[in-house]
């Protein structure tokens, strides 16, 4: 029977290696560090976490299937998960083509390793085919990498044109998919050879962990990310796959609440004199609103809000009394934050500039509180 998203993600039991012999309506939670060869006689086994743990082994069932793979890895945290594919696709004097609207922890992993690996990165406009082709006719790109909707700039990029692209020369092309999440989108679906994301925003969706995950297209990849997660030791603990579980059944209510919400808060503040513009990809004022709502089945409720000025933002976020200033999005509580001062404060000014973000660009993520409350709180700080 072919079941539909919701319902796999109210079974996870159904994806454990493991049954139990109880029944227990969540799989068990095998936090040790090794395993008794000598007691086990099953197809598949277990001598030490940091290669295999059953625990672990059901989200990676999870995440694969949802994102339509051949397996997966999950790992300590999202940037975690971002250090593998480079750990696994990379070598010295490879060639990146990334778009330079991309996460700032992304960001600073790509410069560490441009200068200690003499990897060379190429940022690019992934809205324009023609700048991407023109880069992958002239080099030789062997990684492919963005994010869509892009953070904090939430540009929509074609993942269709782009795995078309990357196909034609030669590359692997990897979708953060941190923001939209498989309840939206389905990278590989889409031509991506592997889909990443950060479950510590809304997988999780409660702010109580961080951690990440990879999935690749085909069974060679997946074999790859395993052996070197293993390497490098990139494994994720089986108490953080437990807490990361709790949030999966309700993704899907979570981010149509997100979207709802969020919605209405863009559409107040775009009304607002004392904004410039409003960067929401469900609002018909987006550039690539068309799109996101071909592509994305749910559009997540992060969005940018440009103030007039630098001082404006600054005090409007200090105003505030429900949301607090904090970075990370996808959480029940809603947050501010200044993308030039906490979340993106590795690029330059300049770098900010290029993607459309100013000092006085605010990054919102409504989370699940009740909306006519945060639209009041809102009100109160512009006072
Ligand atoms: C947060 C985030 C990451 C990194 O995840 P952590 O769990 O914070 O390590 C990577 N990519 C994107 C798009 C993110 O938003």
């Amino acid at each position: 029977m072919k079941k539909h998203l919701e319902t796999k993600l109210s079974h996870l039991q159904d994806f454990a290696t493991i049954q139990d012999q109880y029944g227990a309506s969540h799989f068990p939670i095998y936090n040790t560090g090794t395993f008794d060869l000598k007691k086990q006689d099953g197809e598949k086994i277990y001598d030490y976490t940091r290669s295999d743990n059953p625990t672990r082994e059901a989200l990676e069932n999870l995440f694969t299937d949802v994102e339509n793979g051949a397996g997966c890895v999950c790992t300590h945290t999202g940037i975690g998960a971002v250090s593998l594919l480079f750990e696994t696709v990379l070598k010295a004097n490879s060639e990146v083509l990334v778009e330079a609207d991309c996460y700032g922890g992304t960001f600073r992993l790509l410069k560490v390793f441009q200068g200690k690996y003499n990897i060379k990165v190429h940022f690019a406009d992934f809205l324009s085919e023609a700048e991407l082709e023109k880069i992958l006719k002239n080099n030789k790109i062997d990684l492919v990498l963005c994010e869509s909707p892009t953070n904090p700039g939430l540009k929509i990029i074609d993942i269709g044109m782009v795995s078309v692209l990357a196909k034609k020369y030669n590359a692997l092309f990897a979708l953060d998919n941190s923001l939209a999440t498989f309840i939206s989108q389905r990278p590989l679906d889409m031509g991506a050879d592997f889909s990443l994301f950060s479950t510590t925003k809304y997988i999780s969706g409660h702010g109580s962990v961080v951690a990440g995950a990879i999935v690749a297209k085909t069974k060679e990849l997946a074999d790859e990310l395993h052996y070197y997660a293993n390497a490098h030791g990139r494994s994720q603990n089986p108490m953080d796959v437990f807490l990361i579980s709790l949030g999966i059944p309700t993704l899907k209510i979570r981010m149509k609440e997100h979207q709802k919400s969020s919605i209405m808060i863009a559409e107040f503040l775009e009304k607002q004199s004392f904004i410039k513009a409003v960067m929401h990809p469900a609002l018909k004022s987006h550039p690539q609103h068309k799109l996101a709502t071909y592509q994305m089945d749910y559009i997540p409720g992060v969005f940018c809000a440009e103030f007039i000025n630098k001082d404006f933002a600054e005090k409007f976020i200090e105003n505030t009394k429900i949301f607090g200033e904090k970075c990370s999005f996808g959480s029940p509580d809603s947050r501010v934050e200044i993308p030039a001062k906490i979340s993106h404060a590795s690029f330059s000014k300049e770098e900010l500039a290029a993607i459309g973000i100013s000092d006085g660009t605010v990054r919102f993520s409504i989370g699940l509180e009740n909306v006519e409350d945060l639209i009041e709180d809102i009100e109160q700080a512009l006072k």
